[in-house]
């Protein structure tokens, strides 16, 4: 329990180094303005320990299907996170390793009325899990191409729709995205124009992620909003806003008790809905649809409505590099930091003393059986690599036992020597459990893992050999073979393959 301490007290440091070196208070009177979290601590939690202990506890327990394709826009809800957090875990973990440029942050505002639309004139914005900061030169290019949209702070300043989607923004992504926080306020017909005719040019070559900020019905009872809010997220998952707009209105006409609005986003929504559209996305999909009555206690006289949408492009691999058979097999963000931490302190020790640490974490990895490789890289050059493709033990053991073998055991190269240490980057892969496949045909090349087996011949590649090494499948193969001790062209016949998928993350990255 020490150790699983010290890593809090470790990821502590690095978030109070993030916050430290956004250089606020030196850069504050030239100018540089950061926009401070203003519901940290009330509609989600302030510290960021228990803030990222939060999101990830939404994230484990939303389950996903798997996505096939690439998710380029989601539909997120905006409440306190205990009423609306597990929702928004859906779209979210659905976007999980995503690495884009830049997150278009749309929502409707709720504090103040203007004319138009506002993007925030600030420099950065930040959380209790760091700051992140504004592409200024894109929001600069979509307001000199703009009539209705304008830079202009006020109206964000006590807005909460964006604030609130951002600690899940990075809890999912990899960090260095930055973002563009776009408010609609009346009138916002010119300014939803504009933005849909520049946008897809102006992201041209960026890898992006947009984002409508939305609740769904606004205090109907509990029966009211379920039937009204399934349709609405059906609607929004069609990308037909001509259909929402007529929904929207049709529900309004019916004088339902106490229903006050059915999406207080449909601004941000409906934007993007279209450029989804516009971008190439060719399926909207539902992942959930709840509302503030589901939660424990939860009042169901009067409720607010939730959703999680999300738009994907079929035609795309998919932007994160690996997906999962079952959604249950993903390591959060956390989790992986938690165990390349644990893997630096194992390594650390045992090339100082010789001796293996022997506090360890205690969480769900140490409960989890998985296959587990470590590889060390100084650059480019691997410096050792030990793993199992089986489940034979917890992933916390495994990084253990692999990390010292990796360092020390590697028959193809010497002991890791003190002078390396900093020089090292560690990369963990966790692999799902090897299933058999018919033929080599099913393989798919970079998702999968590959285990070949022949007569008493057997040999294994990583699913990152293949993209590594520029490989076809063929190719593939007849390096799996060779390595196997087998000719390069016998994988064609007589041969069994099982597949894997890992999931690969590296000090690198984290
Ligand atoms: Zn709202």
């Amino acid at each position: 329990m020490k150790i699983h301490g010290l890593f809090i007290v470790l990821i502590g440091g690095l978030m109070m180094r993030t916050i430290e070196n956004s250089g606020y208070a030196q850069h504050h009177d030239h100018g540089y303005r950061v926009r401070k979290a203003v519901y940290a601590g009330s509609w989600y939690p302030g510290t960021a320990d228990e803030l990222q202990e939060n999101i990830n506890h939404y994230i484990v327990n939303a389950d996903i299907p798997e996505i096939e394709g690439s998710v380029i826009g989601i539909v997120s809800p905006h409440a306190g996170y205990v009423y609306s957090g597990p929702v928004a875990s859906f779209a979210y973990k659905s976007i999980i390793g995503q690495d884009p440029d830049v997150v278009l942050l749309l929502g409707n505002a709720h504090r103040e009325g203007f004319r138009g639309a506002t993007i925030d004139n600030a420099d950065a914005y930040e959380s209790p899990l760091g700051t992140v900061l504004l592409d200024t030169d894109l929001a600069g290019q979509l307001v000199a191409h703009s009539n209705g949209i304008r830079i202009d702070g006020t109206p964000h300043q006590r807005e909460h729709s964006l604030e609130i989607q951002l600690p899940f923004l990075q809890h999912v992504l990899k960090s260095g995205f930055k973002i563009v926080p776009i408010l609609f306020g009346y009138d916002a017909e010119d300014a939803q124009r504009d933005i849909l005719k520049n946008l897809p040019d102006l992201l041209k070559g960026k890898k992006y992620l947009l984002v409508a900020s939305t609740d769904l019905t606004h205090y109907p009872t509990y029966k009211d909003a379920s039937r009204i809010d399934k349709k609405t997220a059906g609607i929004i998952a069609s990308m037909d806003t001509v259909a929402l707009m007529k929904h929207e209105r049709d529900e309004m006409a019916k004088g339902t008790g106490n229903l006050a609005c059915v999406l207080c986003g449909a601004t941000a929504t409906s934007s993007v809905m279209s450029l989804c559209k516009l971008m190439g996305a060719d399926k909207g999909q539902v992942l959930k649809v709840a509302n503030s009555g589901d939660v424990s206690h939860g009042d169901r006289s009067q409720v607010v409505g939730y959703c999680a949408v999300i738009f994907i492009d079929t035609s795309e691999s998919g932007s994160s590099p690996i997906k999962f058979e079952t959604v249950a097999d993903h390591l959060t963000v956390e989790e992986q930091r938690m165990l390349l931490g644990y893997s630096r302190q194992v390594m650390t020790e045992f090339v100082q003393t010789g001796k293996p640490v022997t506090q360890k974490p205690d969480n769900r990895l140490s409960t989890i059986k998985r296959g587990v490789f470590v590889s060390l890289h100084i650059g480019h050059d691997l410096r050792g690599c030990i793993g199992y493709i089986e489940p034979v033990m917890n992933c916390v053991d495994a990084v253990l036992d692999n990390t010292i073998s990796a360092c020390a055991r590697d028959p193809r190269f010497t002991p890791v020597t003190m002078g390396e240490l900093d020089k090292i980057t560690i990369e963990i892969s966790v692999l799902t459990p090897p299933r058999p496949v018919d033929s080599w045909k099913q393989i798919k090349i970079g998702h999968h893992g590959i285990i070949l087996e022949k007569n008493r011949h057997k040999a294994v590649f990583l699913p990152q050999v293949a993209p590594e090494q520029g490989w076809d499948l063929g190719t593939t193969l007849r390096y799996l073979s060779m390595k196997a001790g087998l000719s390069p062209e016998a994988w064609r016949e007589g041969t069994q393959f099982k597949v894997f998928e890992a999931q690969v993350f590296s000090e690198k990255d984290i």
